[in-house]
């Protein structure tokens, strides 16, 4: 008794509808879909679309089925639907061979455009897009009725026919639904849902100059496909009821119902196709996969994994309430997906030669080093260690601040994995900058070789130099600045200035070779990297910053 209230406690709101529609008999079973329209790339709030719809699926022993919304071809490009599809199928949404374009069912549309005219629901209507807002009315003013709402069936039927066989020009014509004029909802007074226009679609090309609305053809759409749940964000609340309508009045049987949840907004990043759209298209980011972006591909190029993207739609759960998620906390789901998975490398972003002079000339070592140390399994790699090493910039001081505990002269540190070091002196050039730093080593404090001895207070990463690979290292930060606010008072995006910073001067431990696109690693101290897709090659090598270690972002409980 008590586990069973947990488990209705613990489901989210469309759970329990779809429970309560099976337990009724409404529907057998489930069937889900997510229905794109192919006019840009998919961005992380379609994933949480995607894996909701599938994850309902999955959850009730149903299907899920990718679905194009193709009815208006002026921005669909078949460049769109292979990124979509590439898209989905990363996040490990299963469609397997339900892969449905509205635009194959243009036909029934039409079909059932012409039962509704039969019965008297619908009518060709001659008033200009213009007269047709006028007579809508608003909130407060009731709508007017078209003077060509009592056209008869025959008339109708004829106007109809005579508008898909090209008689009409773009706009000259329109068939709208019957309805009510009176409705309190705007959506349901006589609504258009055909237009005439003269458009190559990229599946049908000039077979239709006539394409039904979005609020027509989408219901449609969900009962040819016999969708149980047709899960769509608020927005389409008020349009719930001309969905039913459709439904019922084109007499399709079980029909689906249309469950609504909010969307899901993120801080600090732009995620409306529109604004993305408008920064490819101004060449301020490298296309729609650009790692500041927020597109699936641009999370993916990042460095993103399918399994954190699905751990940040499961935290983020289902709402009916809009609100703006913490960047934080997707950022918090790449650190836990990666963080056992992956070896911790060293890498030296902003170097600065080391010299340890007691140590011999032309001699390297191969020490042992753990892939990663929370993770055993991993195993270990040899780690190539000499007289001269790469160590970051930050990690040496001349004149030490209050409670440095790095290099600076007298001080001693431990190189990770290897020895005690204390430093000696440092080199500078005329302009005063430190070129290279001096230090001496004790043999007796191998890492490993049970010293125990003294203890030191700092630890600083290296690379040796002799065997170091060059890379460029990518940081990024985020490309708008919430709090200085979203946008400009013009409405363009207010940038961060700072959101890309190429450092083209570091240098990465030999083990890379090897890596691959999209490879992901921990580099010790500076974060969590990944292989750019685009623009890494084995012999120049760059990476992209997936996230920085650290965070004040926690999981409460
Ligand atoms: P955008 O507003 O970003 O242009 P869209 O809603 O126009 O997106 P569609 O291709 O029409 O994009 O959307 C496909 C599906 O994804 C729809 O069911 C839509 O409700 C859903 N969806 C779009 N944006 C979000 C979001 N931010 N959060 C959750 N679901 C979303
Ligand atoms: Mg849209």
């Amino acid at each position: 008794m008590e586990d069973n209230k947990e488990e209705i406690i613990s489901k989210n709101f469309i759970e329990q509808e779809i429970d309560k529609d099976l337990s009724e008999g409404v529907y057998n079973h489930v069937q889900t879909r997510f229905p794109p329209e192919p006019n840009g790339y998919l961005h992380i709030g379609h994933a949480k679309s995607i894996l909701l719809n599938y994850g309902l699926a999955k959850k009730y022993g149903g299907k899920f089925n990718l679905r194009f919304d193709d009815t208006n071809p002026t921005k669909e490009k078949t460049e769109f639907v292979e990124s979509i599809i590439e898209d989905v199928k990363w996040l490990g949404a299963e469609f397997d061979d339900r892969l449905y374009f509205a635009s194959n069912y243009f036909q029934e549309m039409y079909d059932c455009a012409v039962l509704l005219i039969k019965k008297g629901k619908a009518f060709v209507c001659d008033l200009t897009a213009e007269e047709i807002r006028e007579y809508k009315g608003d909130f407060k003013t009731p709508g007017k009725e078209s003077p060509y709402r009592d056209r008869s069936v025959e008339e109708n039927l004829k106007m109809f026919e005579e508008m898909k066989d090209g008689k009409y020009k773009d706009g000259e014509k329109v068939l709208r639904a019957k309805i009510d004029m009176l409705s309190p909802n705007i959506n349901m007074r006589d609504p258009v849902i055909y237009r005439v226009a003269r458009m190559t679609h990229h599946n049908t090309g000039d077979a239709w100059c006539i394409y039904p609305m979005y609020d027509f053809a989408h219901p449609i759409e969900d009962a040819i496909e016999q969708i149980t749940h047709s899960i769509c964000t608020l927005e389409f609340e008020d349009h719930r009821p001309l969905y039913d309508w459709v439904v019922k009045e084109c007499e399709f049987e079980n029909p689906p119902r249309q469950i609504e949840f909010a969307k899901l907004y993120l801080t600090n990043v732009v995620t409306g196709k529109r604004y993305i759209k408008k920064l490819v298209e101004d060449n301020i980011v490298d296309g729609w996969e650009d790692p500041r972006l927020v597109s699936i591909a641009a999370l993916r190029r990042r460095g993103y994994t399918p399994e954190s993207l699905r751990m940040f739609v499961d935290l983020v759960g289902v709402s009916k309430a809009n609100s703006s998620v913490d960047y934080a906390m997707l950022e918090y789901c790449i650190r836990e997906d990666l963080k056992l998975k992956r070896p911790r490398m060293m890498a030296i972003l902003d170097p600065i030669r080391l010299v340890i002079d007691n140590y011999p000339e032309d001699t390297t070592e191969y020490l042992d080093v753990a892939n990663n140390l929370e993770n055993p399994e991993l195993g270990e790699r040899k780690v190539p260690f000499g007289k001269e090493l790469y160590i970051e910039r930050e990690d040496f001081m001349e004149e030490p601040i209050k409670k440095y505990f790095r290099l600076f002269p007298g001080n001693e540190v431990r190189l990770m994995n290897a020895y005690f070091v204390t430093c000696t002196r440092c080199e500078k050039d005329e302009n005063g900058n430190v070129t290279v730093v001096h230090c001496t080593y004790d043999p007796e404090t191998k890492s490993g070789s049970g010293f125990e001895g003294r203890k030191v207070k700092g630890t600083i990463h290296w690379v040796a130099a002799s065997t170091a690979q060059k890379a460029e290292c990518r940081l990024y930060e985020n490309i708008v600045d919430e709090e200085k606010g979203k946008l400009n008072e013009d409405g363009s995006l207010n940038l961060n200035p700072n959101s890309l910073i190429v450092l083209k001067n570091c240098y990465v431990e030999p083990s890379f070779d090897g890596a691959r696109a999209y490879d992901s690693f921990q580099f010790v101290r500076n974060g969590f990297f990944c292989v750019d897709c685009k623009d890494s090659t084995p012999e120049h090598l760059v990476f992209n910053r997936i996230v920085s270690l650290k965070s004040s972002f926690k999981i409460g409980k």
